[in-house]
């Protein structure tokens, strides 16, 4: 693909290492979000009928925060990290010299079309690195717009978007890349990592899954039902750290279902088909998915269970009790029904997690000590919230990835500057006392001198 050698010619000239081409690109990216801010949020109500304040907060107003804390880290990030030298170094100096990789692939899902794609641009740039964009094909309003805005605003020799659908990306996987940065399914994250592995091209995989959420009997239930309401139903469901399913103690069953419901008709009124806040289902395949998943299960819905295909629309749904060998508890949700599963307590709680793949994101909703020693301590997950759901993505000190089969590797704040760079460690050392001490012939005295030097 003759694009990806242009990149690489770019990269190999030097330009994008300078911190003033950097700054510059991450000013055209504010620029070039600010004057289509009204043409963003269209083509995000186009692909997922996604309304402007879930568009501002998790997509456009997201990525310009992104954009203004690298605008002001990245000079200090880029500098040589200096760190210790042991006695045996001395005289000599030690740093850790970010560097950026080359030419990089960011691929992004359909579900957060925007910010899944340039949230992680803005860490590839400001770490200096030529890039090849790949929007998801799903969400095509999204994509067009990046594809037709991007060259316009960026330089078109170091940053290039390629669009197409499977066949199209398996052609571009096929290039040599640097890194991959892949958002998406645990299967197709597979096929990239095998892709990656013809060149041992390093891969960040986020991933999903699901992402369980505990409600303890000891929990103010009202602020619990608004935030796990909240959480699973923007963007109709489809957010990767969604709360997937709830499992809850016996006593607190009744009161956590009747929050939820009252929550639901506070957030999106008696019939959430008419509000405006409440998006739709990506496409037909996604809602075929989803819909089929209430198939076999009617009984066991306590609220929702409406649907319009030509719409897209799924009512949010909660379903109380279903087979744990039922598909909806079987794979990832990534739509509007929230199961709500019993369990007879924290210990059951923590063994239902830990006999399940890591989750992405883990909520735990408790007021008791104990008990959260006990989550944080005996479980795994890319993310541990402990009584709220998916706003710690806006901690740009928080590494944000998944562990085991939720992912690996991460983004966000330095976590993604250094992602996007080689932390090159320099060792410089003084031709001044060269110790013999190294040197053969080891005697015994030499050994020892070399036992004691080492210990500082
Ligand atoms: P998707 O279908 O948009 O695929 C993502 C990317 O992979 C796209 O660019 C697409 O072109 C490409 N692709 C799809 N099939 C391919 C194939 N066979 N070969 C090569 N490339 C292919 O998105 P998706 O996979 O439906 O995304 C949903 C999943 O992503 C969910 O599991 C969700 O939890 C996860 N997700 C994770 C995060 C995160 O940050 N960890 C964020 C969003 C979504």
């Amino acid at each position: 693909m003759e694009f990806i050698s242009q990149l690489r010619h770019t990269f190999a000239s030097g330009k994008t290492k300078s911190l003033e081409w950097r700054q510059g690109q991450l000013l055209a990216l504010k620029q070039m979000l600010e004057e289509n801010e009204k043409t963003i949020y269209k083509a995000l109500f186009d692909d997922l009928g996604k309304c402007q304040f879930e568009s501002h907060v998790s997509e456009y107003g997201f990525v310009l925060k992104d954009i203004a804390l690298f605008l002001k880290k990245t000079k200090q990030w880029a500098k040589p990290r200096n760190v210790k030298t042991p006695l045996l170094l001395q005289p000599g100096k030690s740093k850790i010299t970010p560097e950026p990789l080359g030419t990089v692939l960011i691929m992004g899902a359909w579900n957060y079309p925007l910010q899944l794609v340039l949230s992680p641009m803005v860490a590839a740039l400001a770490a200096g690195n030529c890039i090849v964009l790949k929007p998801s094909e799903l969400s095509q309003a999204t994509s067009n717009l990046l594809a037709d805005l991007v060259p316009k605003y960026l330089d078109p020799n170091a940053i290039v978007v390629y669009e197409g659908d499977v066949a199209a990306t398996t052609e571009l996987l096929k290039q040599r890349f640097d890194h991959i940065m892949y958002t998406g399914s645990e299967a197709v994250g597979k096929i990239v990592m095998r892709a990656a592995s013809e060149y041992l091209t390093p891969v960040t995989l986020e991933l999903g899954g699901k992402s369980p959420c505990i409600v303890d009997d000891n929990t103010n239930i009202k602020v619990t039902a608004d935030r796990i309401v909240w959480g699973k139903f923007i963007n109709a469901g489809q957010t990767c750290i969604a709360p997937d399913y709830i499992l809850v103690t016996p006593k607190q069953r009744e009161p956590l279902i009747k929050a939820l419901q009252l929550s639901l008709i506070k957030q999106y009124g008696h019939d959430p088909k008419q509000s405006p806040d409440y998006g739709r289902i990506i496409n037909d395949r996604h809602f075929q998915r989803i819909t089929g998943y209430l198939n076999g299960i009617e009984d066991k819905l306590i609220v929702g269970g409406q649907t319009d295909a030509e719409q897209k629309y799924i009512a949010p749904t909660l379903i109380f009790g279903p087979e744990l060998t039922s598909p909806v508890m079987q794979e990832e949700i990534f739509g509007p029904l929230l199961p709500i599963i019993e369990v007879a307590s924290m210990d059951k709680a923590v063994n239902f997690i830990n006999d399940r793949e890591k989750p992405l994101a883990l909520y735990l909703f408790s007021n008791d000590e104990l008990t959260i020693k006990k989550v944080t301590n005996e479980t795994s997950a890319g993310t541990l919230s402990i009584n709220d759901t998916v706003v710690f993505m806006v901690n740009s000190e928080f590494p944000f990835g998944g562990v085991g089969n939720s992912g690996m590797g991460s983004y966000h704040g330095k976590w993604g500057f250094d992602s996007f760079s080689h932390l090159k460690p320099v060792l410089h050392k003084s031709f001044f006392a060269d110790a013999p001490v190294r040197y053969a012939p080891y005697s015994g005295w030499k050994q020892k001198a070399f036992k004691f030097l080492a210990k500082f």
